[in-house]
């Protein structure tokens, strides 16, 4: 009795502290001057420019009440300039877009990823990625509906690798039982929030009991918390077996880092491919759209075929953060149209559109809403 009410106690401490820190409400506010919100624009390498350039032609189109700040990160340099610069354009304006930043396995150890510095700079602890069937694409599997809670800022992403003795190298997972906490209290929260019934933690336990042990332990200790939510737990091994035999088993997943890395591809793989799939970073502070399994996709860079979606929908994530919900529902509801209904698909998902035909179609449907719009 005096054990669970500790645990319950640890749980009402973290929801005080980081409980009204979900997407939608995180502090300080964004950016806003003169009824505008100012967001930070990173395009990154591969397809995140022409993606990005898309997502302005469609906000200005709809007459969305937002401007960009554009930072570029050049990933060919060593120095952090860049990146440092980016990251201060996101303090001041709370909130950015990105195309993901090319990490190059030739440049030295020192040299760490951009896209991980910049999660870890603004505390950005969880990564969510929303993976749903969609009926107008076809798929091996239906009914898809899982929500991924993944760990963003430590694990196996700790930049923390050395050489010991020559030939034998160290890289060291980190876990602590602060994140830990937060990032399940984050899954429940957000599975409650969202009406679902049912959070598995995906772990290696048997394998790396400290670390992972105590990563399962937070999360049994929050879900304590929540006797309206079933919890289970499951290794990530035979978890990749289930989802891609039997997805509909699971409803919301919370995880440590490299597994969520792994987790997502496998679900994005899936509902359709990583064309379609958005993605959200969330700290107390701050918040960073992109696309689900932030793929540079350089092989169809400048082609015109890269699918539009996924990029369209982190920006609709992007505009439900700023409350703007009626541009979002708008621009989500064409985006879904085009995908569903029109069935105008680019090559990856068997189609023959090019980005810009996709793009359009969207256009012409937000159009027909009866929304004012600007000149095409
Ligand atoms: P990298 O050098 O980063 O590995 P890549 O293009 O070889 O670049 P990823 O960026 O990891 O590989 O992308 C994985 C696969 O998914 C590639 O075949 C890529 O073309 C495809 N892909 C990613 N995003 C999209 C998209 N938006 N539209 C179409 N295909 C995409």
């Amino acid at each position: 009795m005096a054990a669970h009410s500790s645990v319950l106690s640890v749980s009402r401490i973290i929801n005080r502290l980081w409980g009204r820190h979900l997407g939608n409400t995180v502090k300080p506010l964004p950016a806003k001057y003169g009824g505008r919100h100012t967001v930070t624009l990173i395009p990154g390498d591969g397809i995140g420019p022409e993606l990005l350039t898309h997502v302005r032609e469609v906000f200005r189109f709809s007459c969305v009440p937002v401007d960009f700040e554009v930072v570029h990160v050049n990933s060919a340099l060593e120095a952090e300039d860049d990146i440092d610069n980016a990251i201060t354009a996101i303090r001041r304006n709370g909130v950015a877009l990105k195309g993901n930043i090319e990490t190059k396995h030739t440049m030295p150890p020192s040299v760490k990823s951009r896209n991980n510095l910049l999660r870890t700079s603004l505390d950005l602890y969880a990564n969510v990625m929303h993976c749903q069937s969609l009926p107008g694409v076809q798929t091996r599997h239906r009914n898809i509906d899982i929500m991924i809670i993944r760990e963003n800022t430590e694990g196996e992403y700790s930049n923390l690798e050395h050489e010991s003795v020559s030939g034998v190298v160290e890289s060291l997972k980190i876990i602590t039982r602060s994140n830990s906490l937060r990032i399940a209290e984050y899954a429940f929260q957000l599975a409650r929030e969202k009406g679902r019934r049912k959070v598995t933690a995906v772990h290696k336990a048997n394998i790396m009991k400290l670390g992972d042990g105590l990563f399962l332990q937070c999360c049994r200790e929050v879900a304590s918390g929540y006797p309206d939510i079933t919890y289970d737990s499951m290794i990530v091994d035979n978890t990749t077996m289930q989802l891609v035999s039997k997805p509909q088993q699971f409803d919301v997943m919370v995880m440590p880092n490299l597994y969520g890395n792994i987790v997502s591809n496998v679900c994005a793989g899936l509902v359709g491919g990583p064309g379609l799939v958005p993605g959200a970073n969330y700290g107390r502070d701050y918040a960073v759209f992109e696309t689900a399994t932030r793929n540079t996709g350089k092989s169809v860079a400048g082609k015109n075929v890269a699918n539009p979606t996924a990029m369209l929908l982190a920006s609709c994530m992007m505009l439900d953060h700023l409350k703007l919900y009626n541009y979002a529902n708008l621009i989500r509801n064409a985006v879904l149209t085009t995908m569903n209904e029109t069935r105008l698909h680019t090559a990856d998902l068997g189609g023959q559109g090019t980005t810009s035909e996709v793009v359009q179609s969207i256009m012409r449907i937000i159009q027909s809403k009866g929304q004012l719009t600007a000149d095409m």
